[in-house]
């Protein structure tokens, strides 16, 4: 993966550049030693790495607006870092960059439960959003696997999604107004505490944008009531496919269940290795959770029994209470971690329309064999969005490069059935150079001119999203 020459006029005037950041914030806002900016060199895709020039820790928008404006001054690019979770090298730094990291903007600014809104800081983790107003019985929907680490400003930048984001909605269908500091400091509001805003939806344009257009340091989201109950069903089937095609005849059906999610025999097997789930032994495995009153969930899951039933399943278990409940979901909960401690691997991250569930797991099974490399599966069902697994020995020369390479077969394929890149993972540097498989030139320099207008110095989050072979002009531009 290649990433652009660092600015040597940038690395030359660091002594200057830091003695200014040093006096716009707190002394232990300003990092620059380079055994404490080595923990800045990778986010979750650690297959790459290297160290910023220096790390700034603002509390505040204002001096977030400071530490953007001297960067801004000084054309020094800028890496935005929430909980460094990404998964698609989003927050990986340039040797020239200052990372600014928004971990120290913790604060629960307002609650209203009449208006059903909370305004956060958005360096908090997701779940402790949940976590401020659950004794008042409401919750934060979009739910991240990753939500106990990952932060607001990261689900934000990437449009997160999570297990029960079928119902619910991803971060854009929750998310009702940022703050948002521009990258020569200029304090933007966008949004509020009401839904939709008047003129452009520039809110929906900031949304997912990766942070290639500005800092987000304070978000209003929605809240909502929690449900009276939820309960989740397992079932098991004798291969991918059969599973894929139940998948799409439970939303065929147009019931709704809050999460359908999948899991393969190679996932399954570690997964029971790991955790003890006490899984079935098939080929794939499902859990669909439904939400509502006790007769309200019976009603749901009697009709997606039925459905599951004409596909001949190897079990099916509701679960009857809390307990089996939560031993339904543990496995799945613990897939990451599974796969993590017997193999590398790349999570990939793609979309396909629901009913080509068949249809990509057959091909992913073709790709599996012509490269050599296992893959899992584990991944959000019910809207089409994949988390392929590839397994592969970060020790052994060349397997990294053949991961890389079929990653992005499997992501074509997507693609070539009409789905899409990213499905919840975002771009980054990861899919950056596959975008041609996806855009046009045209649609890309449509898209690039967007960043023209909010960071005309193509300072933000450099070479991310956009082919570097695109940005060249822009970048040689600035230099
Ligand atoms: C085990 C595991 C499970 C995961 N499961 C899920 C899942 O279920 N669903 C899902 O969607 N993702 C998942 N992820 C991916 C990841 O957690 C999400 O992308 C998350 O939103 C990243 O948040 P973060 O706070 O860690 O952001 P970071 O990794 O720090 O940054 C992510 C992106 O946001 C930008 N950014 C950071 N802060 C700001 C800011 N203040 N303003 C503007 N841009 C900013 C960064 O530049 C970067 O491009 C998972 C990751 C892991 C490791």
């Amino acid at each position: 993966m290649e990433m652009p020459v660092p600015d040597k006029g940038v690395l030359s005037r660091k002594a200057q550049i830091v003695a200014r950041l040093r006096t716009a914030l707190p002394a232990d806002a300003v990092i620059d030693a380079t055994a404490e900016t080595l923990a800045y060199e990778c986010d979750a895709l650690t297959a790459y790495r290297c160290p910023p020039m220096a790390v700034v820790l603002p509390r505040t928008t204002q001096e977030v607006s400071a530490a953007l404006s001297i960067c801004h001054e000084e054309e020094v690019p800028v890496v935005p870092r929430a909980s460094g979770t990404s998964l698609s090298g989003g927050a990986l730094p340039t040797a020239d960059c200052v990372i600014l990291g928004t971990s120290r903007l913790t604060d629960v600014l307002e609650t209203d439960y009449d208006n059903r809104f909370i305004r956060v800081q958005t360096g908090r983790t997701n779940l402790s959003v949940s976590g401020a107003v659950e004794e008042n019985d409401f919750f934060y929907a979009p739910d991240p696997s990753s939500q106990l680490a990952c932060a607001i400003a990261g689900n934000i930048a990437m449009n997160s999604g999570g297990a029960h984001c079928l119902k619910y909605g991803v971060t854009t269908n929750n998310l009702m107004g940022v703050t948002l500091v521009l990258m020569d400091g200029t304090v933007v509001e966008l949004g509020g505490a009401h839904l939709d805003a008047g003129g452009l939806d520039l809110l929906g344009v900031i949304c997912g944008s990766e942070g290639q257009l500005g800092v987000v340091t304070e978000a209003t989201l929605r809240i909502l009531r929690k449900p009276e109950g939820a309960r989740p069903i397992l079932m098991g089937f004798d291969s991918n496919e059969i599973a894929g095609a139940c998948v799409a005849d439970i939303i065929k059906a147009g019931i709704m269940p809050v999460a359908i999610e999948f899991m393969d025999r190679p996932i399954l097997e570690l997964v029971e290795d790991f955790a003890k789930a006490g899984y079935p032994d098939c080929e794939a495995l499902l859990i669909v959770e439904v939400e509502g009153s006790d007769d309200e969930c019976d009603a749901q899951l009697a009709r997606i029994k039925d459905i599951a039933n004409r596909h001949n399943p190897v079990e099916l278990r509701e679960a009857a209470d809390e307990d089996q409940a939560a031993r339904i979901w543990l496995g799945r909960k613990s897939a990451f971690g599974a796969v993590g401690r017997v193999a590398d691997y790349i999570c990939l991250d793609g979309t396909i329309p629901i009913a080509e569930l068949p249809n990509v797991l057959t091909g992913m099974r073709s790709l599996s064999e012509k490269y050599g490399l296992k893959v899992g599966n584990v991944f959000h069902a019910g809207d089409g969005n994949l988390h392929p697994l590839i397994m592969f020995d970060a020790n052994k020369p060349g397997d990294l490069e053949l991961c890389e390479a079929m990653g992005a077969d499997i992501l074509r394929l997507c693609v070539d059935l009409g789905g899409c890149l990213s499905g919840e993972h975002g771009v980054g540097v990861e899919k950056r150079d596959l975008m041609l498989d996806q855009f046009t030139h045209d649609d890309l320099e449509a898209q690039m001119q967007v960043k023209d207008v909010f960071d005309p110095k193509w300072l933000l989050n450099p070479a991310k999203v956009f082919p570097l072979s695109l940005t060249l002009s822009r970048r040689e531009a600035r230099q």
